[in-house]
């Protein structure tokens, strides 16, 4: 199965990403995830990514396809893979289906979709871990020890893309630029919208019938 996680920030992606990757048992990428990663170790690319994400706006397309394709290309991704937070423009999306077309296309495009006042709420108490990117929200999933990754025991912090001044640019960047990509998976036929409002298992029980 390859899969794509499509959906607003606070929509839950990261959340829902662990349980069906699990679930396919196929391997997960966020791009958002390889940005942070690449920003914590002070890499060049890094550095250039975090230039744009500290305003709210998008990474350049040609970066990040190419980070993306080398991700998708590696050998463990070779019998399917899940992707969450790409692709986020059209340009995006019309190179993953170039990448795909001899492997049989895209599966399944899952797109949580979550009114615009719940995911304000949602964001202004989101936290993630700064080791392994767990997400949490301080009241609908809050960490067993305050500060304490359950996980892997990575300090955990609020992002800073996630502070209300750059919040809100960065739904207006989903709207201009990643929404339309809902019509385009509309058409070819492969995407399945949930929604997004409810509790957290009821979200992940609603994927899950869509996946069985
Ligand atoms: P996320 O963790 O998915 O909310 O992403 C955080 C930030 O990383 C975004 O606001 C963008 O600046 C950048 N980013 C993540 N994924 C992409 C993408 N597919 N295209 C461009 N920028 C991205």
């Amino acid at each position: 199965m390859k899969v794509i996680l499509l959906g607003p920030p606070g929509a839950g992606k990261g959340t829902q990403a662990a349980r069906i990757a699990e679930k396919l048992q196929v391997t997960k990428a966020a791009s958002g995830d390889l940005f942070r990663n690449n920003i914590n170790n002070n890499t060049e690319l890094g550095q250039l990514a975090k230039s744009y994400m500290d305003r709210g706006v998008l990474v350049p397309d040609d970066v990040t396809i190419k980070l993306i394709m080398d991700w998708v290309d590696g050998a463990e991704q070779a019998s399917g893979f899940l992707l969450d937070g790409f692709p986020r423009t059209l340009g995006q999306a019309g190179a993953l289906d170039r990448a795909m077309s001899d492997k049989g296309g895209l599966d399944l495009v899952l797109y949580i979709n979550v009114p615009n006042a719940e995911l304000i709420r949602r964001l202004a108490g989101r936290f993630i871990c700064r080791d392994c990117q767990t997400p949490y929200h301080e009241s609908f999933s809050p960490p067993k020890a305050a500060g304490v990754c359950d996980n892997c025991g990575g300090d955990v912090y609020q992002r800073d893309d996630d502070k209300a001044e750059v919040v809100g640019k960065r739904l207006e960047v989903f709207f201009a630029e990643t929404e339309p990509l809902v019509e385009y998976y509309r058409k070819a036929g492969n995407l399945k919208e949930i929604n997004g409002e409810a509790s957290i298992k009821d979200v992940g029980d609603a994927i899950e019938a869509v996946l069985s």
